[in-house]
């Protein structure tokens, strides 16, 4: 299955993806057929195949094909960036990112091939050698999100594919053409079989949950609750990377107007539509100072055309995405909350270029700690100022949400930063620095309803991608 290039759209098919270009709706980037549950089986049973041929090949030619992955022509006009800022609305830097991140991660993966695979131990009596050896599962099943339609795919499949497995990909329906590009740059470089993608929704990824040997998620909390539940079901391991509701904390001593441009960056970059984006910004003593320098960093942010290099802020996903943002602001405004930047819903509305789904960023203060808005994700450019007395007051309300993924703390005091990295309650901490970014060498992963399993990224992927055997030998 090929991506369209233009806006033909096969008039004949049930179960039809389609996704279009969130700034310019009428611009369709890809329009596929779902994989039927008897395509997923069918893909199952090739890369089963698929995944003896690889682990036969031996590590050194696993490694090298890796490499190749990593080494496909750079950017270029039409190229991957490009089509990740089309396709789900991206800044044109931050998508140049995201395929550097990819080609880096391809590279580490390629190294990790070669790491020690099990140890060996004295047997506790007679003679010989006791052996733990790690070894593939087989078939991997990914499903992931459109926001980062490279990265994330690229992260769960270069380690699965560096431990010896065969992956089957099912991408968001959202970006299906970005799955698609990635699945035509591996052609040739893998063996046949060993690397599908398989659009769909639901069904798609139900089936392939039910087809594979060890299943990796990356969404929102509701479906991976779902997906988790059923690969438990099945007895196969599962980890699942879900929603944030992130809390930055800003101590007296802050620097007003640093912490405002990283804040701003965090909580309204790619419009607010990452794991780790920053939700809730809680002061801890007087918040004037921040507020003004907030209000500043947020109305200077450009919103607009994402292929254009200036702009920060491109726009959401979809027209619910849209909606939501716009309905949650009105929401906290009608329960007592005051908007800092923004505008109303119908100036919101119009911040971007032509008819893309833009929204002006979203900064709100006032929102009573009990509103929808205060407790979970709405997944775009959205943020809400709280100030608390002292620091004990500050951890408590940052843990007043189900998700645990990131929190920043932004101090000069080390000791106090040092405080909260111990108390927190969350997978990541960056200290005076965004919420956001991630380096793909380290465990990423969060607590509480973030996060399900072990983490990914860096060593611990191999650890889950691989089943542990061992092995008794005497000679
Ligand atoms: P989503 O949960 O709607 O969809 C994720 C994937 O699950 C898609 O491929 C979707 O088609 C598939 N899916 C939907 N229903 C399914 C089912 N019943 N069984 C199997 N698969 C099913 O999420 P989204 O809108 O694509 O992404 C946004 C969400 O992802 C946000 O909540 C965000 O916080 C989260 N996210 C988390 C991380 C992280 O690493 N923690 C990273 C990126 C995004």
């Amino acid at each position: 299955m090929t991506a369209q290039p233009s806006t033909a759209v096969p008039s004949d098919a049930d179960d039809l993806l389609v996704s279009h270009n969130p700034a310019a709706p009428d611009d369709i980037v890809a329009a596929v057929r779902s994989a039927t549950p008897d395509e997923v089986a069918g893909a199952a049973a090739r890369a089963r195949g698929a995944h003896r041929t690889w682990t036969g090949m031996g590590a050194a030619a696993r490694s090298a094909a890796l490499n190749l992955a990593a080494d496909r022509p750079a950017e270029a006009p039409g190229g991957r960036a490009a089509l990740i800022s089309r396709e789900v609305g991206k800044p044109i830097a931050e998508a140049r990112a995201e395929v550097g991140r990819a080609v880096a991660i391809w590279r580490y993966y390629a190294q990790q091939v070669f790491d020690p695979v099990g140890a060996v131990h004295e047997p506790a009596s007679g003679p010989g050698l006791l052996l733990t050896r790690r070894r593939a599962h087989g078939v991997a099943g990914l499903i992931t999100p459109w926001n980062f339609p490279l990265a994330i795919p690229v992260w769960k499949a270069a380690p699965a594919l560096a431990a010896g497995n065969a992956v089957l990909l099912k991408p968001s329906p959202d970006a299906v053409g970005c799955a698609q590009r990635l699945a035509a740059l591996l052609e040739g470089v893998l063996p046949p079989g060993l690397f599908t993608v398989l659009p769909g929704g639901a069904a798609t990824g139900g089936a392939l949950v039910d087809a594979a040997d060890v299943v990796s998620f990356t969404g929102s909390t509701a479906v991976g609750t779902e997906v988790v539940r059923a690969a438990t079901a099945r007895g196969i391991p599962v980890q699942a990377e879900m929603g944030g509701h992130n809390a930055a904390l800003v101590l007296p001593d802050a620097d007003p107007k640093t912490t405002a441009a990283q804040l701003a960056a965090a909580a309204f970059g790619f419009a607010g539509q990452k794991c780790t984006a920053t939700k809730r910004i809680i002061v801890v003593g007087d918040p004037a100072p921040l507020r003004e320098a907030l209000i500043e960093a947020t109305t200077a942010l450009r919103v607009g055309d994402p292929a254009d290099a200036a702009t920060h802020v491109g726009p959401v996903i979809g027209v619910r995405a849209r909606d939501a943002v716009l309905a949650a602001a009105e929401s906290a405004v009608a329960a007592g909350g005051t908007r800092l930047a923004g505008g109303t819903a119908a100036e919101a509305e119009h911040a971007g270029d032509g008819d893309g789904w833009f929204v002006a960023p979203q900064l709100l203060e006032g929102v009573p700690e009990d509103h929808m808005l205060a407790r979970e994700e709405v997944f775009g450019p959205i943020a809400v100022l709280f100030s608390v007395p002292d620091l004990d007051a500050a951890l408590a309300l940052a843990a007043a949400v189900r998700h645990g993924l990131v929190t920043s703390v932004h101090t000069r005091d080390l000791d106090a930063a040092l405080a909260v990295v111990d108390r927190v309650d969350t997978g990541l901490v960056k200290v005076n620095a965004p919420s956001t970014g991630v380096d793909f060498h380290m465990p990423f992963g969060g607590d509480k309803e973030s996060s399900h399993g072990p983490r990914e990224q860096g060593k611990a992927a191999m650890d889950f991608y691989t089943k542990s055997c061992t092995v008794s030998l005497v000679p």
